[in-house]
């Protein structure tokens, strides 16, 4: 808790040193865009419900092929911040936005982050178009202090007069997310011995939260489609290996294959979605699911 007020205070205080304020807005109505459902969650805990938060890419959609649509051009033109978490179609998006928005403040969320490489054979691999990096930070409860921490700071930058109650919420989502993890810990122990934990999904969305808990995430697609036969031989060799019992689904994937190699395990599938403005309990259901291989 004392770590998370410190880590506040420190965005805050570089907020203070690092921009002039934006001029401060109209005390009602205060619209902010965020790239994700989950990024919702993060600003709301921390906004207090004092911003209207909407959300660019709408649930169900493929976050990393998303084009915006012109009906959310004209609403980004009311908002006072973008808290981009630097996915794909930020980049050629974003000098757009702020163009439609002038004034409108742009925070990158991801910019404390460290990423790590992008899984092999998946989309955002560089062989497949990809950064090589990969883009799932929102699922790592510790990386999401570091975006929460940026989206403090930006909410204090459009409303100074609040900038105090943004400082505290921060806080306070830190102490939950530190319960949270403790709670994460003691259902997946990074201590347990033998082989670690695995478990199966279409897209590998989870690839933060298994470097945290120490487990293995195994991905279905390859260049973001289905396996060929072979590809699939493999990933049910790796699954019994793994003695994996539970294939995660994402709602804007493609189910077909995860349940093929569900059938050939004789595993259960079930859904996993990483885009869900329920993060906290998402987190948890998963982990849970996990820790009963
Ligand atoms: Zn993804």
């Amino acid at each position: 808790m004392k770590q998370a007020l410190v880590f506040c205070a420190a965005a805050l205080a570089c907020l203070c040193l690092c921009g002039r304020p934006h001029k401060r807005p109209a005390e009602a109505g205060i619209a902010v865009f965020v790239s994700i459902v989950p990024q919702k969650y993060f600003v709301d805990k921390i906004s207090g419900g004092r911003v209207n938060c909407l959300v660019m890419v709408p649930p169900g959609t493929n976050v990393h092929s998303y084009e915006p649509h012109p009906a959310q051009m004209s609403l980004l033109s009311t908002a006072r911040a973008y808290f981009a978490v630097g996915l794909e179609f930020e980049e050629p998006w974003l000098p757009k936005f702020a163009s439609m928005a002038p004034g409108m403040l742009v925070v990158h969320t991801d910019r404390l982050v460290r990423k790590l490489p992008a899984v092999d054979n998946d989309e955002h691999a560089p062989a497949n178009g990809g950064r090589g990096l990969d883009p799932h930070i929102w699922l790592s409860p510790e990386l999401v202090k570091l975006q929460a921490s940026s989206i403090a700071a930006g909410l204090a930058r459009i409303d100074t007069a609040h900038a105090l109650a943004y400082k505290k919420n921060c806080s306070l989502f830190f102490a939950e997310i530190d319960s949270l993890e403790r709670q994460l810990r003691a259902i997946l122990p990074c201590d347990s011995g033998g082989r670690r934990k695995a478990f199966l999904v279409f897209h590998p969305t989870w690839g933060y939260f298994a470097k945290d808990y120490c487990l293995k995430q195994v991905s279905i697609e390859v260049e973001g489609k289905e396996p060929s036969p072979r590809t699939m031989r493999a990933i049910l060799d790796t699954a019994r290996y793994y003695k994996i019992h539970t294939v995660f689904v994402q709602p804007e994937f493609s189910r077909r294959s995860a349940e093929v190699i569900a059938r050939e395990l004789g595993a259960g599938v079930v859904e996993a979605d990483g885009l869900a403005y329920d993060w906290k309990n998402t987190l948890l259901s998963v982990a849970r699911k996990i820790g009963e291989q």
